[in-house]
């Protein structure tokens, strides 16, 4: 065939582009599958300027990487959609696509063109949609939402405070939540480096990253009548260069006795107004600092305007522009105003607000890399939590869902024939995956776990997923000794393991579709250089 490229370039084609996808695929799936689950190890990443991060975080691990294979990078998009749309379950979408297209591979080597696979895996995905929501129960109380918040920070660094953690998200997002909606982004993750997580706490109210302007005035002050200005409360310096020429010294004391008389006008105003919290967006003037700080006023400057925003819909107060409109009324109310120190900085806190519309958990870790991964922790349970409530529904976890889809598509299979039978098959595999891992993770035999989890579901009880602790659970465990002579399984009911719809609905849509896609693929070109970009495409 004649070369129909400028300057040859590297092109890969027909089955071996196709394995070259697919190997880089599996590739990524194969870098976080040992994270998954209760048991999953953590990863240590250090960048170039030698910073390090240790998470189990999918998504983290996935962006934190330097990855240059486009199949590769395809499925780490699938990483980022799962945790846009739902917030967690990243590892569980990836390992699935990796081993769609596993098995996919092998379905190639046995002479089935990628399109029927590409067809078979649609139907076996709109099958198992259709059974996800069948199978799912509705979400009855909020010990449920506490279970599912739990789940997601199984396995995390942080497990052993993920009670307190769950409580103090929960109870965050009942502080935000109005009967239309959720308001997550209300919800302030703050870290500090110190103390234990166990002390991590909830503020109602808003953290300000800022101290007191003058320490004689006081660090806290109870029943707060709180004013927000937004002009500064200074002489404003002139916009254009000015001389003034004075000829007589009395005139330079007049000129400085007329500054004093306009900041103790100023300051008059507000003391007058009963403000005992001053909050300003710009400066404040040296000596209306100190007739402040007299009056016993705790004044804070250069706050940014996001926050002087937040704070006017938390304390009912209203901006004030002009001192010369400053009464009671813009006068908004907090129940505490307290300088605190928060790890190594000294913050204000702004407390008991009459519109607690935003709310920030303190989290507390004894590292930055525990704090961090704290917060990734918070972060995917947050995002649990918010889809059970949206979706009102949930499933079961420890790989109940995934075995109870793949048996039910293994019935699917047979009723088709030939060449997409074995595709969904092949399908069915790919979600068995996830209860295996799980299994090898927690350094189980994954096929006597497998083996015990499939009879136990053909069986009827649903309701049982992977034991990655069989030293414990011996409740679940005596009940299913019955039926597996084993205590290799749990009753996810029992143990409260559950998760939301939509983690599952997500993953499943986005991993088949990213395996249809790589699967479409038959040519891989290197393309023009792009100007000002780096094209970094290798192919292997
Ligand atoms: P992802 O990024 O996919 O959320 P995780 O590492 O958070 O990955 O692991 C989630 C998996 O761990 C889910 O399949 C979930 O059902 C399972 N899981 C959570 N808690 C338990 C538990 N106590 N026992 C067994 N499996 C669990
Ligand atoms: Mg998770």
């Amino acid at each position: 065939m004649p070369e129909i490229l400028a300057n040859n370039p590297e092109r890969i084609q027909g089955r071996d582009a196709l394995r070259s996808n697919i190997a880089a695929a599996r590739a990524i799936a194969l870098t976080v599958k040992s994270t998954l689950g209760p048991k999953g190890m953590d990863k240590m990443i250090v960048d170039q300027a030698g910073n390090i991060t240790i998470t189990n975080d999918g998504v983290t691990i996935l962006k934190e990487m330097q990855i240059e294979h486009p199949a590769a990078k395809m499925l780490v998009e699938v990483a980022k959609t799962q945790e846009n749309k739902v917030g967690d379950g990243t590892t569980t979408a990836v390992i699935i696509a990796g081993e769609l297209l596993s098995q996919a591979e092998g379905l190639i080597d046995q002479g089935i063109h990628p399109s029927i696979i590409i067809r078979a895996y649609a139907q076996a995905e709109e099958f198992a949609q259709r059974r996800l929501i069948s199978f799912s129960k509705p979400i009855e109380n909020r010990n449920t939402l506490h279970q599912i918040a739990t789940t997601a920070m199984t396995g995390k660094g942080i497990e052993r405070y993920k009670e307190h953690l769950a409580s103090l998200l929960i109870d965050a997002l009942d502080h935000v939540r109005t009967q239309e909606s959720l308001n997550q982004e209300n919800i302030k993750l703050e870290l500090e480096v110190g103390p234990t997580t166990e002390k991590s706490e909830l503020i109602v109210g808003i953290i300000l990253d800022k101290e007191r302007v003058h320490p004689s005035m006081p660090s806290k002050i109870e029943n707060a009548k709180i004013l927000l200005v937004d002009i500064p409360l200074e002489v404003r310096s002139t916009d254009i260069d000015a001389k003034i020429q004075l000829s007589d010294p009395k005139q330079l004391q007049q000129f400085l006795e007329h500054e004093e008389q306009h900041l103790k006008s100023i300051t008059t105003n507000i003391i007058q107004s009963g403000a005992t919290v001053v909050i300003c967006q710009r400066g404040i003037d040296d000596l209306a600092q100190y007739y402040l700080a007299k009056a016993n006023i705790l004044a804070l400057r250069r706050v940014k305007k996001s926050d002087m925003e937040l704070l006017e819909k938390s304390t009912n107060a209203k901006i004030c522009s002009s001192l010369k409109d400053l009464t009671t009324a813009i006068l908004g109310s907090a129940s505490t105003v307290e300088e605190r120190l928060i790890g190594e900085t000294k913050m204000v806190v702004v407390s008991g607000c009459p519109n607690a519309k935003a709310i920030t958990i303190l989290l507390r870790a004894p590292t930055p890399q525990n704090a961090q991964e704290c917060k990734r922790a918070c972060t995917d349970a947050l995002g649990d939590i918010c889809a059970a409530i949206n979706d009102k529904r949930m499933l079961p976890g420890a790989g109940a869902t995934e075995i109870h889809l793949a048996l039910a598509l293994e019935e699917f299979a047979k009723t088709q024939s030939g060449r997409n039978q074995l595709a969904i098959q092949a399908y069915a595999k790919a979600l068995e995956s996830i209860p295996h891992t799980l299994a090898q993770n927690a350094g189980l035999d994954a096929m006597d776990s497998m083996t015990a989890l499939k009879a136990a579901h053909q069986n009827g009880l649903s309701t049982l997923g992977i034991n990655t602790q069989p030293s414990t659970y011996t409740q679940a465990a005596n009940q299913i000794n019955q039926m597996s002579n084993s205590n290799l399984l749990l009753n996810t009911e029992q143990e409260g393991i559950f998760e939301p719809l939509s983690i599952k609905t997500v993953a499943l849509a986005s991993a088949t579709q990213v395996a249809e896609m790589i699967l479409r693929i038959d040519d891989i070109i290197l393309g023009k250089p792009k100007e000002n970009t780096n094209n970094s495409f290798k192919l292997d």
